[in-house]
């Protein structure tokens, strides 16, 4: 059997693990007011196994716990991060039998580390595959939030504050018109408005866009309730079983999967490489692969004496995120030379600090209650790579969505689900395609 994906045994991850991960919570415990019943999902829309109440936060499941997997599956999936887990939850509700592998706990790098921002869209206007996909989010995390929340009990914390975006003249130039080309609410401030809707806000550089309809969402808690609504629907969940390889005789695909105890080859249909910035090594069968790489990002949780804001503040690449506890998330930094170490260093600290105080002068008496870092899977143009890989039949990728892979992960699920099951795809198949010249024009339309 010839052997065609990286052949090293996955090791833990590298670095140190985030802080402060014990709780699996980034921050107090707050409550989100509900989001509407309506489902419009084409991908989401089939029927639902009878929901069965989960008391609590479901616990993640270990590899102890669970059958070992003999049964040929329709999907392996390598990677249960958001990416790997929405997927894998969209072609399990297509019909399809589906198993997620990964190497350490579900949920628990980069999607568990970011800020769970997600900008307004319209996905009947946006202007390019990129926009469709993240407005695509845009208008489904509220259904998908409450889906979810139905089948699961668990309160993915969705939450739609409203955030302004601060735009240096010549990028509000390059921007706006994509806003209003797609229908995007927003409305530009004068320095008055803005005290007076956020009268703790110090100087800002660049100009102030209000934006009502960004929303945010609680990372670990929408990953709890991502495992939570997998299992519900009939997807086998394999945490702490890192995938080897991908082999290929004439008549099968295997996963090889190194577990706690032993190793064991899954057959499947189809695989779905989606292990963040770890996925490199399984898309080179072709020859050199696309450049999937880790960019580090930082970020600090504040918690000043009372409410200092109470909407997303995005200033460039930086932001400050307001929990309704009144807890302030700051992040982040963008650090590629740091592969694959996940730490927090001072000077990274510091520079969120320092933007943190500027912003809001409140903040400099706030706790520092702590910081984590996570690791983006970043692509040479900073697009995702969506589709087959070049040299295998029937192995598909789905990550590089860098700095998006929250507000992306509803639109990846959904092209993903269209590819597998022969359906037309909400933007041209090869749009994110692997061998693609790296994208160089058409900025998107958010930065954060
Ligand atoms: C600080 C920070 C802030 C962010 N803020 C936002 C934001 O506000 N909004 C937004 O939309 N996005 C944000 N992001 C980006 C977003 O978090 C990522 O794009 C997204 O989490 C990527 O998800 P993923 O599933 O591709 O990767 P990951 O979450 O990294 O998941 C990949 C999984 O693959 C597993 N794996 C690796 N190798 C193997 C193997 N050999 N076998 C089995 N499993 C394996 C890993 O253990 C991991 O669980 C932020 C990211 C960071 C770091």
């Amino acid at each position: 059997m010839p052997r065609r994906g990286g052949g090293v045994n996955a090791n833990r991850p590298c670095g140190k693990t985030e802080s402060g991960t014990g709780t699996g919570t980034h921050a107090g415990t707050d409550r989100t007011p509900a989001a509407p019943a309506a489902r419009v999902f084409p991908v989401f829309s089939v029927p639902l196994p009878t929901p069965v109440p989960v008391p609590g936060v479901a616990p993640v499941p270990r590899a102890a716990t669970i059958p070992r997997m003999a049964k040929h599956h329709d999907v392996a999936v390598i990677g249960g991060g958001i990416i790997g887990l929405t997927c894998a939850y969209a072609l399990a509700k297509a019909g399809l039998s589906v198993a997620v592998f990964d190497r350490g706990d579900l949920g628990r790098e980069a999607s568990w580390a970011g800020a769970g921002i997600l900008p307004p869209g319209n996905p009947d206007r946006a202007a390019t595959p990129i926009d469709t996909l993240r407005a695509i989010g845009a208008a489904r995390f509220p259904y998908f939030s409450a889906e979810l929340g139905e089948l699961t009990r668990l309160d993915n914390g969705y939450f739609r504050c409203g955030g302004i975006e601060f735009l240096p003249p010549d990028e509000a130039a390059e921007v706006l018109p994509l806003w209003e080309a797609e229908g995007i609410a927003f409305e530009k401030l004068s320095r008055e408005a803005l005290r007076e809707i956020e009268p703790a806000l110090g100087e800002v550089p660049g100009d102030p866009y209000l934006l009502p309809a960004c929303a945010q969402v609680r990372n670990p808690r929408h990953l709890a309730a991502l495992v939570a609504a997998c299992e519900r629907v009939g997807v086998t969940l394999r945490p702490n079983t890192g995938v080897d390889l991908i082999t290929a005789d004439p008549r099968r695909l295997t996963v090889a999967a190194g577990v706690v105890s032993g190793n064991e080859a899954c057959p499947a249909g189809r695989v779905l490489v989606a292990a963040g910035p770890w996925s490199e090594r399984f898309l080179t069968a072709g020859g050199r692969g696309p450049g999937v790489r880790p960019v580090r990002g930082q970020i600090a949780l504040l918690k000043p004496a009372g409410r200092v804001t109470t909407r997303v503040l995005m200033i460039g690449k930086r932001y400050l995120v307001p929990r309704l506890d009144n807890q302030v998330l700051v992040g982040s930094t963008e650090e590629p030379e740091a592969g694959f170490e996940k730490a927090n260093t001072a000077a990274g600290v510091a520079d969120l600090i320092a933007l943190a105080t500027r912003t809001i002068p409140a903040l400099a008496s706030a706790e520092l209650v702590k910081c984590w870092s996570g690791l983006r899977p970043g692509s040479p143009d900073g697009l995702p790579f969506i589709g087959p890989v070049p040299g295998w039949d029937n192995v598909y990728v789905a990550t590089g969505h860098f700095r998006a892979g929250v507000q992306l992960s509803l639109g990846t699920a959904q092209l993903v689900t269209e590819m597998f099951t022969g359906r037309p795809t909400c933007v041209p198949a090869d749009a994110f395609a692997v061998t693609r010249t790296p994208h160089s024009g058409g900025k998107p339309a958010f930065r954060s």
